[in-house]
């Protein structure tokens, strides 16, 4: 039996002392094994980057242990290394110079280390850049010399903290396949990958397994193996299904869902109307949420402190909550993990995980059944505001149609021609962040 590459035992760490101790990490135990790719997912403050630190040993924990394969880790990692966010090149160094300044720094020959580099450079799509200067590069780029310069020291252990989310959306996605080429190629000596992420659907993509956290004080929630094979398949209904499990799960509602979302229409129970408020709206109601420092509180208190009716207030919660971005108990409110991930989503992962929610939604899946059972994906307003009606009063009904319409078309699930005054399917089905 091999020992695992690293081990973590009841790990964690409080930052400060006395009163100002703070734990931020607490009780953590996981291994990573030889071959393994996991994705570190969590809220804001949940102890990821804290997690990574302990593990390549640039602080220690304050309790439990980091063992590295099998002993004990003292000190600085030799074996590991992080790629962070944004990575900082040295400016008055070619690109070259950057890759080949940590091989100098460990002794290697210039030779040897012009070759590698150039060699780094090339697999990362840097080839014919060896002499430009950071400057000169797109963001994307940079971080492309970021990971070569990752990988020249030949890391047995990959540490990736939030790799991609300083880029645009196109150099993420090109970077993160050339990354799973190298990986699943074998073409570098890496033994293992451990990335933090901000993002869901690129936690599934690549990873083995995905480790979801929470916070007050950061622990391990839940550890899902993904048995995808790769290349992985973003339209396929297993990805599908298993997005949605995370999402699921970081909404924290996977036992009650059916109660709070309600029926179908025509079907027996209850079912819920959707509050008619912009996605603006509802955003705006999270985002305030995520940027209090305890993260909610009392409804009547921000009602006031937002100046808006405590009955408008009240419909923006009951729309988060219905999408899974809050709960209630006892009139204090509390953001999800999903709903503080939305907060701190760009505007695509955001659209991302509202049509995943939206999905999800009695309401929705009905209209969506009566688009795709419709010959042609499309029907008029004025049908589906009829069949409503035989769930709620004309009225309303045609305010949930607009609603759904106006939700569907911000994740692109639906779209909506003025004119004509039909609703029609989105082929795609909405956004998949590729
Ligand atoms: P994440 O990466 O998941 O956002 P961090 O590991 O950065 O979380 O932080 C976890 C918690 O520890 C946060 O509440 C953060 O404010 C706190 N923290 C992080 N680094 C320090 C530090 N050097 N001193 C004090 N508190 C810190
Ligand atoms: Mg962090």
């Amino acid at each position: 039996m091999h020992a695992p590459l690293v081990t973590l035992r009841g790990l964690g760490k409080a930052y400060g002392s006395g009163a100002r101790r703070f734990t931020a990490v607490s009780g953590v135990n996981l291994e990573i094994a030889e071959g393994e790719f996991v994705a570190l997912l969590g809220p804001s403050g949940c102890g990821k980057s804290t997690l990574l630190r302990m593990i390549t040993g640039l602080i220690a924990p304050t309790e439990g242990e980091v063992l590295y394969r099998g002993g004990r880790l003292e000190g600085v990692n030799p074996h590991a290394t992080i790629v962070f966010q944004t990575f900082a090149l040295f400016p008055w160094l070619t690109v070259q110079e950057n890759v080949e300044v940590v091989l100098k720094a460990r002794g290697v020959p210039p030779r040897v280390r012009a070759r590698r580099a150039l060699d780094l450079l090339d697999r990362v799509g840097l080839a014919g850049f060896d002499n430009a200067y950071p400057r000169e590069l797109s963001g994307g780029m940079r971080q492309k010399v970021g990971f070569a310069r990752a990988m020249a020291v030949e890391p047995e252990l990959l540490c990736l903290d939030e790799p991609f989310s300083a880029l645009d959306v196109l150099s993420a996605e090109t970077l993160r396949g050339e990354l799973l080429e190298l990986w699943t190629s074998g073409k570098i000596p890496t033994r293992a990958i451990l990335m933090v992420s901000h993002n869901i659907d690129e936690a599934v993509f690549m990873a083995d397994r995905i480790v979801i956290m929470d916070k007050d004080p950061g622990h391990i929630v839940r550890v899902m193996p993904v048995d995808l094979p790769h290349p992985r398949q973003r339209k396929s209904p297993e990805y599908l299904a298993f997005v949605d499990r995370v999402y699921a799960l970081l909404a924290g509602q996977t036992l009650t869902e059916d109660e709070e979302l309600g029926t179908a229409p025509g079907q027996p129970g209850h079912t819920r109307r959707l509050p008619d408020l912009t996605i603006n709206e509802i955003a705006g109601l999270v985002e305030r949420m995520a940027d209090q420092p305890a993260h909610g509180g009392d409804i009547y208190r921000l009602a006031e402190e937002l100046h808006v009716s405590s009955d408008y207030l009240l419909k923006a919660i009951e729309a988060a909550e219905l999408l899974g971005f809050v709960t209630i108990r006892a009139g204090d409110m509390e953001l999800t993990p999903l709903g503080e991930t939305f907060a701190e989503a760009s505007i695509l992962a955001r659209k991302e995980i509202f049509g995943s929610r939206l999905r999800r939604l009695p309401l929705v899946v009905w209209l969506l059944d009566l688009l795709r059972a419709s010959g042609n994906r499309q029907i008029k307003f004025e049908v589906a505001e009829t069949a409503l009606s035989l769930e709620f009063p004309r009225a309303e009904a045609a305010r949930q149609v607009e609603t759904m319409i106006n939700w569907g078309r911000y994740a692109e699930i639906l779209s909506y021609d003025d004119n004509s005054e039909v609703i029609l399917l989105e082929p795609e089905g909405g956004v998949h962040l590729e």
